[in-house]
């Protein structure tokens, strides 16, 4: 039994063995502690980690107001106006939390430090993790953070896990910090196949880059498409196309990812 009152230093540690006990990818873990007693621990599941700790507790009757929640990642925050079912942030707002701790900032750059920027513009006290623990958790969290990886063009290849989809970021060119992003989706278990989302369209029949001449005319473009191994695709934004081609794909039991090579052309 931990002692009581529980030190920060002691619920962190409590709340990464929660992490550590996950079996998905994105591995999160939470501890609420109400008046110097832990009431509430969880890893992610079904439902995230923070909102479980803190249901815990009030299933089995604890006031949770004014209480410490440490998580190991950033809540989420609600994306959509309206959500049905509100955001961790939100969640533990309206159930009286007055003070966080986080161990991680979400890796991906379009929600990343936006639970901190909520709880913080909510008058929660907000404090990181020690950073030797911050350091445990993103070891333990590499397979996550490997989803968001940015690389700089016009030339190169990349290589991402996408089993839970994956977010990769390629920069112009080292002069040029505009970035067009490659979304990547998993097609099942002993596919030999991905998906690939946004603005995009498949190039059959070339071998190379230089065999596709105007990119915006391999459409049909669409939100999606399937590309096999070997094949070559077009990613289309407002100012260029990244063409792409996929060198290699595993999908499981064990090893899951996806290999391209990419090349960004501006579009005139
Ligand atoms: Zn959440």
């Amino acid at each position: 039994m931990l002692p009581q009152p529980v030190s920060d230093r002691d619920a962190m540690e409590m709340a990464i063995t929660e992490m550590e006990k996950c079996a998905g990818e994105t591995k999160v873990g939470a501890v609420l502690v109400v008046k110097g007693k832990v009431v509430g621990a969880a890893g992610k599941g079904q439902r995230h980690a923070e909102r479980t700790a803190i249901e815990m507790a009030q299933a089995a009757g604890v006031k949770v107001r004014g209480g410490t929640l440490y998580t190991t990642l950033e809540p989420c925050v609600d994306l959509a106006e309206g959500q049905e079912i509100a955001s961790c942030a939100r969640f533990l707002v309206e159930a009286g939390i007055k003070r966080v701790l986080i161990g991680s900032y979400d890796p991906n750059p379009l929600v990343r430090r936006q639970g901190w920027r909520h709880l913080n513009a909510e008058k929660v006290k907000v404090e990181d993790f020690s950073d030797d623990l911050h350091q445990r958790i993103v070891v333990l969290n590499e397979k996550f953070s490997e989803g968001f990886i940015r690389r700089i063009g016009p030339n190169g290849g990349g290589k991402v896990r996408h089993k839970d989809g994956a977010t990769y970021e390629v920069q112009f060119s080292a002069d040029d910090p505009r970035v067009a992003r490659l979304k990547w989706g998993f097609r099942g278990e002993g596919k030999k196949s991905v998906y690939a989302y946004g603005d995009v369209a498949q190039v059959p029949y070339v071998n190379s880059f230089t065999d596709i001449g105007n990119p915006n005319a391999c459409g049909p473009f669409g939100r999606y498409m399937t590309l096999n191994e070997g094949e070559f695709g077009v990613f289309r934004t407002e100012v260029a196309f990244v063409l792409v081609k996929v060198t290699e794909i595993a999908a499981g039991p064990d090893v899951y990812f996806v290999e391209f090579k990419f090349s960004v052309r501006l579009r005139a």
